[in-house]
C-alpha cells in the first residue's frame, strides 16, 4: 500500500521522510470493521510543527512567483501518479475509516482527490489572476504559508479539496490530517514527492489536534488556517488564530434538510434518501439527515424507509457486496449510541434500527441503520449532527412549514428538495438558508462552491471558489 512502512513512522518535512524521534508519542491505527491494530503511527510534537512551518515559509516566495505554466506541469505530474495510486488510496481509506472497497472507495473516496486535482488544473489553465479598472491593476496573489487541517470520513476528498488549490495558486502548506486517517494521508504525501513539488511547498504531519492545531493557527508565519472538521475545534481554532489576524476558513458540520413535497414520486424520494443517508455509515458532512415528509404521507414514508433499511448490505468493508461499513472511530460509535439512546427518551418513534450492534457485527463498530419518526425539529436529535447512519422523519401541513423547519437549524451546509415540478423545487431552493441545494437527487458538482450559511462554516471550497479562498487580492494604482 505504501511505498515504505517507514513513512508511517516519519514526517514529511521540507521535501523529505524524517524519520520521528524516539521523543515522538507513538498511536496505534485501528481497524473499525474487527478492532484489531492495523499499523502504527508517529505524532508530530513542537519542534516537528516548528520544522514544517519553517521549510514552508522559506519556500513560499519562489513557489509563490513560478508561472501557470510550472504549476499546470505540476498538476499534470501529480494526477498521473494519483491515477496509479488509486488502488492504494481506496485500500488505505477502507482500512483506516472502513468505507466499503467496492461501494465508496474505489468508485467516490478514491476519486475525488484525483477529481479535485483535475478541477484545480482545469481552472487553472484560465484563471484571472489580473484584470484593469481603469488605471488601477487589481492582482490576485498567494496568501502565504497555509496550515489545512482535515477530518477522516473523506479523508482523501477533505485533504485535496484544499491542498489542489493551494498549490495551483502558489502557496506552501503544513497539513495537519486526522489521527484517524492517515494512511491515505501517507501516500498523499507520496504522491506530492515523487511528482516533484519543490521542497518545503507541502509539508504533512501527523499529530493530536489540540496540540499541534493550537500551535499551527497561533504561529505568526502562518498566514491562513484552512479547517473542515467539527464546530467545537472550528471555534477554538479561531481563538487561537485571533492574536495573529490570520484568515481562517471554516467548513463545519451540518443537519440537512430534506424537503420531499406533496407532488414528489414518494417511493422514489424516500429510498434514495435513506440510502444517501446510510452511506459512509451517515458519516457525511451533507447528509440529508432531516427529511421532512407531508404528514399524510408519513406512515407510507416510514414502511419505505425501514424496507430501504432492512436490504442495506452491512458488513466487512473489503467484502465486494458490502454497502454500509462500520463507524470509523469507537468515540464516534459511542456518541452515535448516545444520540440513539437519547432520541429514544425524547419521544420520538423507532422505526427501525435502534442500540446497539447488529447481530453478527459484534466485533466490529457497526451500527444498525436507524430511522425516527414523529420527530419535532426541536428534539436533540433533529438539532445535533449525530454523524452515523440515523435518519430524522419530521411531518410537516403546508410548504411554509416545511422552508421553517428546514430553516430552523443552526447549521446551514445543505439542502435537498424533491418534486415532481423542476420550477417548484428551485423556488423552494432560493428559500433555504443554505450553502447548496440539490434538486431531485441531483449529486455532488465538484466544480461548483462548496460550504455552509450560519454555523456550518464561512469557507467556499471547490473549483473556482476554492482558489479564492487562497488568494490576496492587490490593487496597483497608477498604472499607464
Ligand atoms: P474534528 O473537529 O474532531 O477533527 C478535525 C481535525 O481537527 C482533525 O485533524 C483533528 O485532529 C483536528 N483537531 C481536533 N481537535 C483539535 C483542536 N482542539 N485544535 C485543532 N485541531 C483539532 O472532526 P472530525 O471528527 O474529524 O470530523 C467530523 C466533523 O467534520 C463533522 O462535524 C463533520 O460535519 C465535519 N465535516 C465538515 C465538512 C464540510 O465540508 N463542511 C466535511 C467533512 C466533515
Amino acid at each position: 500500500m505504501f511505498e515504505s512502512d517507514q513513512h508511517l513512522q516519519s514526517f514529511y518535512i521540507d521535501g523529505e521522510w524524517r524519520q520521528a524521534s524516539d521523543q515522538c508519542l507513538r498511536q496505534a491505527v485501528i481497524n473499525p470493521a474487527n478492532g484489531e491494530v492495523s499499523g502504527y503511527i508517529a505524532l508530530a510534537g513542537e519542534a516537528e510543527v516548528d520544522a514544517a512551518i519553517e521549510a514552508a515559509q522559506r519556500a513560499f516566495p519562489l513557489f509563490a512567483s513560478t508561472s501557470r505554466e510550472q504549476r499546470l506541469e505540476l498538476l499534470e505530474n501529480i494526477c498521473r501518479i494519483y491515477e496509479r495510486r488509486l488502488d492504494d488510496i481506496a485500500a488505505a481509506i477502507s482500512l483506516e475509516m472502513g468505507a466499503p472497497l467496492e461501494a465508496l472507495s474505489r468508485p467516490l473516496q478514491a476519486p475525488a482527490g484525483l477529481w479535485h486535482f483535475q478541477t484545480a488544473k482545469a481552472v487553472l489553465e484560465n484563471f484571472a489572476f489580473q484584470r484593469r479598472q481603469g488605471s488601477t491593476e487589481v492582482v490576485r496573489e498567494p496568501i502565504g504559508v497555509c496550515a489545512l487541517i482535515t477530518p477522516w470520513n473523506w479523508p482523501m476528498n477533505q485533504l485535496v479539496c484544499k491542498v489542489a488549490p493551494a498549490l495551483a495558486v502558489g502557496c506552501s502548506i503544513v497539513l495537519k490530517p486526522s489521527q484517524n486517517s492517515p494512511y491515505s494521508a501517507t501516500i498523499l504525501a507520496e504522491i506530492l514527492d515523487e511528482a516533484g513539488v519543490p521542497r518545503g511547498v507541502f509539508n504533512m504531519l501527523n499529530g493530536q489536534g489540540a496540540k499541534l492545531g493550537e500551535q499551527l493557527a497561533s504561529d505568526p508565519r502562518i498566514d491562513m488556517v484552512s479547517f473542515t472538521g467539527s464546530n467545537g475545534v472550528g471555534a477554538q481554532l479561531s481563538r487561537a488564530a485571533a492574536s495573529t489576524i490570520k484568515r481562517v476558513s471554516l467548513e463545519l458540520g451540518g443537519k440537512s434538510a430534506n424537503l420531499i413535497l406533496d407532488d414528489a414520486d414518494l417511493e422514489q424520494a424516500v429510498t434514495q434518501g435513506v440510502r444517501s443517508m446510510m452511506s459512509n455509515s451517515g458519516q457525511t458532512c451533507i447528509a440529508p439527515s432531516r427529511m421532512l415528509v407531508p404528514a399524510t404521507q408519513l406512515e407510507r414514508a416510514e414502511a419505505i424507509a425501514a424496507a430501504v433499511c432492512a436490504e442495506l448490505g452491512l458488513g466487512d468493508p473489503f467484502v465486494g457486496s458490502t454497502e454500509v461499513g462500520p463507524i470509523a472511530h469507537q468515540r464516534q460509535f459511542d456518541s452515535v449510541q448516545r444520540l440513539i439512546a437519547l432520541g429514544m427518551t425524547e419521544g420520538a418513534r423507532l422505526v427501525c434500527g435502534g442500540l446497539g450492534k447488529p447481530q453478527g457485527l459484534e466485533r466490529g463498530l457497526f451500527c444498525k441503520p436507524t430511522v425516527f419518526s414523529a420527530v419535532d425539529n426541536r428534539m436533540t436529535i433533529a438539532r445535533e449532527e449525530i454523524f452515523g447512519p440515523v435518519l430524522c422523519l419530521i411531518p410537516y401541513h403546508d410548504l411554509d412549514e416545511a422552508i421553517a423547519i428546514a430553516n430552523d437549524s443552526i447549521y446551514g451546509l445543505s439542502g435537498y428538495v424533491q418534486s415532481a415540478s423542476a420550477e417548484r423545487a428551485r423556488a423552494v431552493a432560493l428559500r433555504l438558508r443554505t450553502g447548496s441545494v440539490h434538486l431531485n437527487g441531483a449529486s455532488i458538482d465538484l466544480t461548483a462552491p462548496f460550504g455552509g450559511y450560519k454555523q456550518s462554516g464561512n469557507g467556499r471550497e471547490w473549483g473556482e471558489a476554492g482558489f479564492e479562498e487562497f488568494l490576496e487580492t492587490k490593487a496597483i494604482l497608477g498604472c499607464i
